[in-house]
């Protein structure tokens, strides 16, 4: 059993001690870069073509070269395959800009006049490690969240595309700041608000809200990064008669529901708990919304049924 798989795309097995990445890194040097989080269950990728197809999109949004996908398939193939099937693991798939001092001839996929002629080659690996050990207890105790302010209005993903709101960017260290000041005040999570009072999403999370038979995320134009984990929910949930909305959400919303959820695609569902220091009780939907969040992410690996 392996602790850890590294394999760039170029399909080599790589020892994961040794260093990878040079200095000049643009991805290292300005975290101008995309990369994705999937869940290896029983040797396979799970909702893959999701994660794919999100990818490409985010490297659209920076204007990074566009993804060879059947050399990712290759690569994170070969990764699932050396991690194998006996214990759940974290895969990232890692895309920077590049090394600043290296340029390479212009990829396929940018039209020419887009982008100067010679763009840096992309840095790219597929990475397999174990799980963390905070997601057993996530997902079996849920998770104790304040909300926090991002200081941005919903309106900011339409009014500036160049914030990217949109793409799973490497420029997380807010995300991760806002993880260590909820953690200095005893919480597990975030749930990141708008200037508005509006509902935004986890620093690596998408918040859904369940009431009776309804579930309530809010909409990616408000600025929130379209979740894959999310989305299994809801193809399972409108298949037993759950009306399934994006909604803008108010903080006052979430005092007034059932349940509030933080889905990603490695934890899954966790609920919350308690909030802002106020303890939310489970409520018998609880059970059943964990398991459609992990049938959905089975069916998921079938495109068709979504
Ligand atoms: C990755 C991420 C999510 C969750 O997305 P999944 O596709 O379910 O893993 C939500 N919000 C942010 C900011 C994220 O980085």
């Amino acid at each position: 059993m392996v602790d850890r798989v590294l394999v760039t795309l170029d399909g080599e097995v790589r020892d994961a001690d040794q260093p990878l990445l040079y200095a000049d890194d643009i991805g290292v040097l300005r975290g101008d870069g995309i990369f994705e989080t999937a869940l290896v269950r029983g040797g396979t990728v799970c909702a893959l073509d999701f994660h794919l197809a999100r990818l490409r999109r985010s490297a659209q949004a920076l204007d990074l070269p566009e993804p060879d996908l059947a050399r990712w398939r290759s690569a994170i193939e070969t990764a699932a395959k050396e991690w194998g099937s006996e214990e759940e693991g974290v895969m990232r798939l890692v895309l920077t800009r590049g090394r600043e001092g290296a340029l390479g001839s212009p990829k396929a996929g940018l039209r020419s006049g887009e982008l100067s002629e010679a763009v840096p080659v992309p840095t790219t690996f597929v990475m397999v490690t174990g799980l963390a050990d905070r997601v057993a207890a996530a997902r079996t105790e849920g998770v104790a969240v304040v909300t926090l302010t991002r200081g941005i209005s919903i309106d900011l993903a339409q009014a500036a595309p160049w914030q990217l709101l949109g793409a799973k960017t490497l420029s997380y260290a807010t995300n991760m700041a806002a993880l260590r000041f909820a953690a200095r005040m005893g919480a597990d999570d975030v749930i990141f608000t708008s200037t508005e009072h509006r509902v935004l999403e986890g620093p690596r999370s998408t918040v859904v809200i369940a009431r009776d038979k309804q579930l309530i995320t809010p909409p990616a134009k408000n600025g929130v990064l379209p979740g894959i984990t999310q989305r299994a929910l809801y193809a399972e949930a409108e298949r037993r008669g759950y009306d399934c909305r994006y909604e803008p959400l108010f903080t006052a919303d979430l005092f007034d529901c059932d349940s509030i959820w933080m889905l990603s695609s490695v934890t899954l569902a966790a609920r919350v708990n308690s909030l802002d220091g106020v303890r939310m009780s489970a409520t018998e939907s609880v059970s059943e919304i964990i398991e459609m969040v992990d049938r959905g992410i089975e069916r998921a690996g079938t495109i068709a049924d979504w």
